[in-house]
């Protein structure tokens, strides 16, 4: 069988590589694997091997590796973003013919697929990029694809696709062709930034039930457990209330999530999510919020010296909690509440940012397709994205998820609870950046009238650059100075 020629390969064969490539084979898609430390090649035959003698067949140089594909030939690249992509390509690309497709399955910077798609073309080569989302185990066992880039390249390979990715009853495969050009990358890139909201509204409802509430983590446990049998459902609800179950394994005494170090790592898509917003003028202040929950928690240091100085300036931590007794049932309703209404608004940031970008780009994203392929496979799978969905499709032209009217009525609902549980929180000093910036959002997006005549009007003052009126047209400046 070895002399036969695969249907696909695959460079690239760490953690992603090696799961996709296993996904791939175990569909019955025979793939060429290659990497270019080839222990790596070794381990994965290996893998193959023990999981069910897969049809998957390792190579050891570029060459052998290329040649042994058919044509056309769609190669999977999965190694590090940025350089070694290019090295990649590079390797590989002397041994392709015009018509062979690249794939690359990276967390890549849009630009760098734009950029490395006129230099494929030039060979005559297709070029698609692809956002993979779900990790080790979404890889392994069925991925969320957003496959961006030429259409053609994607019709090559769409029937692998649509059996390699996560299924979801009654709705199909976590995958779609996403557009022209880098938004695959852009796509999975807001899907990231998406997934730092969640992740941090979720740590703040932690927060606020175990400090303000003083719930154990194993009522934490019960708790998140009840919420993912309900409109919270997704998989960050399902394991984080796996992970307040985790005993720790070191000392044999509590839990494991209290001895971790409240410091968090990232590795850049975030970042990108809210530079992107700020660049086409998008409010994101929930996704902008977990960015810069982030970074604040990097400063550990800083931070232990601050409780310090401010413990010796009288500060203390029950002073500031001693707002009254806490009752505990209607506090864990408030805050399911209070997740979920910041959640939409969070959502809501997100595909603004997306539709602004497809109509900057010509992309043509369709919203609610999206929505569709992140219910399963991905790390922000939820069920709420359904009704994301059928917003979408009810109404593609949609401003903003909020006013859709079934998301209404759920943020008028909601809003009681949620505004108890920051005020709550900011009574007693427990920082909600997440939720009090989608509350904002919400309060400043619904209001038919904000103080920004004022701003206008500052602004006509120091540096005449004039305003309109609300009952009249033209654009007017006045000698403020000379008047007051
Ligand atoms: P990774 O740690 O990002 O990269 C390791 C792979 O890159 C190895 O195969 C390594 O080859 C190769 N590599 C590094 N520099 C190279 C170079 N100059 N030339 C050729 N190959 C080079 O691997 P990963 O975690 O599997 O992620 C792969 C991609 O998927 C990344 O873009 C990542 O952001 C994205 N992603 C990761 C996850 C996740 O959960 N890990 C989820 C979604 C997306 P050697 O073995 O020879 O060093």
């Amino acid at each position: 069988a070895a002399d036969a020629l695969s249907r696909i390969g695959l460079a690239g064969l760490a953690v992603m590589g090696q799961n996709l490539a296993l996904n791939i084979a175990e569909k019955g898609f025979p793939i060429s694997v290659y990497n270019r430390t080839i222990s790596k090649v070794d381990e994965t035959l290996d893998r193959a091997d023990r999981e069910g003698r897969l049809p998957l067949f390792g190579q050891y140089n570029p060459k052998d590796f290329i040649l042994s594909i058919q044509k056309p030939r769609s190669v999977i690249i999965l190694v590090k973003a940025g350089a070694p992509v290019d090295q990649t390509i590079s390797a590989l690309s002397e041994f392709m013919e015009p018509g062979d497709t690249i794939i690359d399955g990276g967390n890549e910077w849009y630009e760098n697929t734009e950029r490395r798609i006129s230099e494929a073309s030039s060979k005559g080569l297709l070029y698609i990029g692809m956002g993979v989302s779900g990790g080790e185990e979404g890889a392994r066992n069925g991925p969320s694809l957003m496959p961006g880039g030429s259409f053609q390249a994607y019709l090559n390979v769409k029937d692998i696709l649509e059996k390699v990715a996560a299924q979801v009853k009654d709705d199909g495969p976590c995958v779609t062709y996403i557009g022209e050009g880098g938004s695959g990358n852009f796509v999975k890139m807001v899907h990231n930034g998406i997934e730092y909201g969640d992740m941090q509204l979720i740590s703040e409802a932690y927060d606020v039930l175990k400090n303000a509430g003083g719930l154990s983590n194993s009522e934490l446990a019960d708790i998140f457990a009840e919420w993912n049998r309900g409109e919270l459902e997704s998989f960050l609800i399902e394991i984080t209330a796996d992970i307040f179950q985790v005993k720790d394994y070191e000392t044999g005494n509590g839990e494991l999530v209290d001895k971790i170090l409240d410091r968090t790592g990232m590795k850049g898509t975030g970042k990108w999510t809210v530079q992107q917003a700020a660049e086409l003028s998008i409010a994101a202040p929930t996704i902008a919020a977990s960015l810069d929950g982030r970074y604040l928690s990097g400063l550990k240091d800083e931070r232990e010296a601050a409780a310090e100085i401010f413990r010796r300036e009288g500060l203390k931590e029950e002073v500031i909690n001693n707002v009254g007794v806490v009752d505990k049932k209607r506090l864990v309703d408030d805050v399911r509440q209070a997740l979920y209404a910041s959640k939409i608004c969070s959502y809501a940031q997100g595909m603004n940012l997306l539709r602004a970008k497809s109509v900057e780009k010509g992309w043509n994203l369709n919203l609610g397709e999206l929505a569709r392929i992140w219910k399963g496979g991905c790390i922000i799978r939820a069920v709420f994205l359904d009704r994301i969905k059928k917003a979408y499709q009810r109404n593609p032209a949609l401003a903003n998820l909020l006013v859709d009217p079934e998301f209404a009525r759920e943020m008028v609902q909601r809003q009681a609870a949620w505004r108890r549980v920051v005020g709550l929180a900011i009574q007693k000093g427990i920082s909600v950046p997440g939720m009090s910036a989608s509350l904002q959002y919400f309060d400043t997006y619904r209001r038919a009238r904000l103080p920004a005549n004022l701003v206008q009007a500052q602004r006509d003052y120091f540096g005449a650059h004039t305003y309109e009126r609300i009952d009249r047209p033209g654009s007017y400046h006045t000698e403020w100075s000379k008047l007051a």
